[in-house]
């Protein structure tokens, strides 16, 4: 069952003017309930523009997007749709204003009109999602390390209680230390069960062990879409990756070397690529 469906959607910035520029073109996707779906590609292939069409930051011109069946071109509603879609952007950490994490992560859950008992639930129970402890919550997000003020930032999408959760490059800028931090809790997360994930990253490696489906983006379409396995093991598709074929042969040749079968060993491919880069 479907949580989100796009349909025929397109998108140029800036349009009938000379800085008009096409970010998006007839991109079809739907998107199953409780599915982690990964979404990578070049800079500029349309990752970004695409998931801010998902939550209604950007109204499709062409085409349209459902959310659980509601369509964002008809709704009068649009401050639902980005309660049930939340997103992280990229350096979330730079919209933590508030002296406290507390107050940073009530902040959402305020704006729903719910009473100060419940948003102080809301704020723990997020706290509780992203395994911060209790006890950073009088203190300020500033004092914290990198993936600890990410994860206070993804907290106060999740005080909302998103049915969806986007999360767009969540690792950029991170040492390697915060990026699995963040890694691990976003696969936490998925665990748990009762959200949708959508991350976007430029990084299929990242993405491919986490997700369970991968659409690559390019040039604003959808170059590629399927299982990480099946955008690993075919040379051709790495060959779209960007990769010529004769890197492409190298990769499957150093694995046949290794004694691993190529036609089902997508993660090592993925190692041995990188390996031999
Ligand atoms: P990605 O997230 O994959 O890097 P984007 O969705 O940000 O790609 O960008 C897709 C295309 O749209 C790029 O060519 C980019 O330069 C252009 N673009 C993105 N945002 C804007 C904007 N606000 N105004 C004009 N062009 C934009």
């Amino acid at each position: 069952m479907s949580i989100l469906e796009v349909k025929n959607l397109s998108h140029t910035y800036s349009p009938n003017t000379p800085f008009a520029k096409e970010a998006l073109r007839d991109i079809n996707l739907s998107i199953d309930r409780g599915d982690f779906v990964g979404i990578v590609g070049h800079t500029g292939s349309g990752k970004s523009t695409l998931v801010q069409c998902l939550n209604g930051l950007i109204i499709p011109r062409e085409g349209d997007v459902m959310v659980d069946g509601v369509s964002l071109k008809k709704t009068k509603n649009l401050k639902d749709i980005r309660k049930r879609v939340g997103m992280v952007f990229q350096y979330p950490e730079y919209q933590l204003f508030e002296e406290t994490v507390a107050k940073d992560i009530a902040f959402g859950p305020k704006n729903l009109g719910l009473s100060a008992d419940e948003v102080k639930e809301r704020v723990e129970e997020a706290l509780d999602r992203v395994q911060l402890s209790q006890d950073l919550k009088d203190r300020s997000p500033f004092e914290l390390s990198g993936g600890q003020k990410r994860r206070v930032a993804i907290a106060g999408i999740l005080a909302m209680k998103p049915s969806v959760l986007i999360l767009d490059e969540p690792t950029a800028g991170l040492d390697p230390h915060g990026r699995d931090e963040i890694l691990s809790e976003i696969n936490h997360l998925y665990q748990e069960g009762d959200m949708t994930i959508l991350m976007v990253s430029h990084s299929m490696e990242e993405v491919a062990k986490l997700a369970r489906r991968m659409i690559v983006m390019n040039h604003g379409q959808v170059a590629m879409d399927g299982t990480p396995r099946e955008l690993f093991v075919q040379g051709k598709k790495l060959e779209d990756l960007s990769l010529t074929t004769p890197q492409v042969t190298k990769v499957m040749e150093e694995l046949k070397s290794r004694g691993a079968d190529v036609a089902t060993d997508a993660i090592t491919l993925d190692e041995a690529y990188r390996e031999i880069k």
